[in-house]
């Protein structure tokens, strides 16, 4: 597809969710090693009931499936990752219209970004899901003018950069910061959730 429509936002969904169940095990022991180890569990459950959702939802745009997704993360997901996920979904689906273009789905993807940090005011280097987002936003937008694909493409390389980027860091934010240095030297989980969700992107372009 030329532009993101309803077709497109449902596909990405279903491979998130396909993607978050066959890497749960791994994003749950990341979040062992730093956290309280249910991260993997959580988007599970969030994402199976995403799924579900969309399942039965009757309006077809794609603004109102990012924004179902976004409502029902928020709703079922009791981590700090859901309301965090949950905004960035609600977010694309209120700039998205049906049939929207590769600039107007970066536009949404930045408004999501700015409802995470707004929310979690982290900033970049805390060691959060914003080290992988906020590059892959970047390289989004930037790629987008050469279309889609080569846009989910740059995103999802950024974002799998900027995950791997968080391992040396100490974690400012979330349950990893109660560990001081300890968080030191393990990949922060939600970063590797949310390189998860750009490189589902990439696969469905
Ligand atoms: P919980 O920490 O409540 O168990 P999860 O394990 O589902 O929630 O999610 C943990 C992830 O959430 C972390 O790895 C981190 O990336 C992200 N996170 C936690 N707090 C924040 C925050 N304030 N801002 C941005 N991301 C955060
Ligand atoms: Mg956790
Ligand atoms: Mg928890």
């Amino acid at each position: 597809a030329a532009g993101v429509d309803a077709a497109l936002a449902r596909a990405w969904v279903a491979a998130v969710a396909a993607s978050v169940t066959a890497h749960a095990a791994e994003l749950t022991d990341l979040d062992a090693a730093i956290g309280d180890g249910d991260h993997g569990v959580n988007l599970r459950r969030g994402f199976d009931a995403v799924v579900a959702a969309l399942a039965t939802l009757e309006a077809d745009t794609a603004g109102a499936v990012l924004t179902k997704t976004g409502t029902t993360l928020v709703s079922k997901v009791g981590g700090a990752s859901g309301p965090l996920y949950g905004s960035l979904f609600r977010a694309l689906g209120k700039t998205l219209s049906d049939d929207s273009s590769v600039t107007t789905f970066g536009a949404g993807l930045r408004a999501g970004l700015d409802a995470i940090v707004r929310l979690g005011k982290a900033e970049p280097g805390d060691k959060t899901m914003v080290d992988a987002l906020t590059p892959a936003v970047a390289a989004f937008e930037a790629a987008a003018p050469s279309g889609l694909v080569a846009a989910a493409t740059a995103a999802a390389t950024a974002a799998a950069d900027g995950a791997a980027a968080t391992t040396p860091l100490q974690a400012r934010k979330g349950r990893a910061s109660y560990l001081g240095e300890r968080s030191v030297g393990h990949q922060d989980p939600g970063a590797t959730s949310t390189a998860l969700i750009f490189a589902a992107l990439a696969d469905v372009t």
